[in-house]
């Protein structure tokens, strides 16, 4: 019997504890502590046991350092897919220049190519930051999908939640305002678009998913957290968010992040965080059960097969590349 289910991608955005040190204002960062070492490992087992081929999307500084070469090269030997998530990992990327920010995705890829030996053709903003000109470098470089939207209304209330929780000068405040996203990413479409550049060309655009209709997200940080409430509320929200998916022919990109696998005995150094008070491996189980649900109504690739899949399509929606998270108009107040 053919499979029935449509597809769904599972990607994981490698965030080092280095970034979120150096997000939350933390002393200590510019060394780059690192525990992809300890995390990457029992990650690969899960997927194994899971039997997914997800991709990871690799920062580069973190693939251009010997202590994570063999942990990243791990990754794509166990048959998973690498993307591109900047050099610098700084969520305001798109007010770099258009030098800068080209010497950040060729230097980004450099270092992934030589770490893992597979050269990205998909990429995620830092904190969901895009901008026109990156996606014509993007394109220039041969990309087939950019992956940096994330179309909710949550996002004010995340920045106000990390501004709340960061120490940070007025300075640091003003570059980071920007973070997370307006209410204006919240009217973004949900489904897989074209991005329309210059030129006649195109690039693929997968949006993290959020729940059709209502636009709450239900990536494994936001589910984890309601597990706290309830495991059964987790797995029912989760159910109702993927028939709704399944109702609206929308094809999830389900969005995982290493706090989301990563236990408080992992990363002592993370306990301010939400959620770091479960153990990995608790949190371990928890994404099993999770991902076992989402199959049973999809069928889970990494993104560059959902990608290939999708650009095969002639009815995707087209949009122009207006409202940057930037568009030039320096910070936002809070
Ligand atoms: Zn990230």
């Amino acid at each position: 019997m053919a499979d029935q289910r449509p597809l769904a991608s599972v990607s994981l955005d490698l965030d080092n504890l280095w970034s979120y040190m150096k997000t939350h204002g933390d002393a200590g960062w510019e060394s780059r502590p690192t525990y992809l070492p300890v995390f990457l490992p029992p990650v690969l087992d899960a997927l194994d046991r899971l039997g997914l081929r997800i991709t990871f999307f690799v920062v580069g500084v973190d693939a251009a350092r010997a202590e994570n070469a063999a942990a990243l090269r791990s990754v794509t030997e166990r048959g998973h897919e690498v993307g591109n998530h900047s050099f610098e990992h700084e969520p305001w990327l798109h007010r770099y220049p258009r030098e800068q920010l080209e010497r950040e995705i060729a230097d980004a890829e450099e270092a992934i190519v030589g770490a893992t030996g597979q050269r990205p053709i998909g990429f995620r903003g830092p904190g969901f930051s895009w901008s026109a000109d990156l996606f014509e470098i993007l394109l220039d470089r041969g990309y087939l999908y950019d992956a940096s939207t994330l179309p909710t209304f949550l996002g004010p209330l995340a920045r106000a939640y990390y501004f709340w929780t960061a120490k940070l000068s007025p300075e640091d405040r003003a570059e980071r305002a920007a973070l997370f996203g307006s209410v204006r990413d919240g009217l973004r479409p949900i489904k897989a678009y074209r991005w329309r550049m210059a030129n006649r060309r195109t690039l693929l655009e997968i949006p993290v998913t959020t729940f059709p209709g209502i636009r709450t997200p239900f990536h494994l940080s936001y589910l984890l957290y309601l597990s706290r409430i309830s495991e059964r509320l987790m797995l029912g929200y989760l159910r109702a968010a993927a028939a709704a998916c399944r109702l609206t022919g929308t094809q999830p990109s389900f969005l995982l992040h290493p706090l989301d696998l990563l236990g408080g005995d992992q990363a002592p150094a993370l306990a301010f965080f939400p959620g770091m008070d479960l153990t990995g491996e608790r949190k371990r189980e928890l994404f099993h059960r999770v991902l076992t649900v989402l199959g049973e109504y999809f069928t889970l690739v990494n993104m560059s097969t959902h990608a290939r899949s999708l650009d095969t399509r002639s009815n995707l929606a087209v949009r122009k590349p207006e409202g940057a998270p930037s568009a030039g108009n320096g910070p936002k107040a809070m």
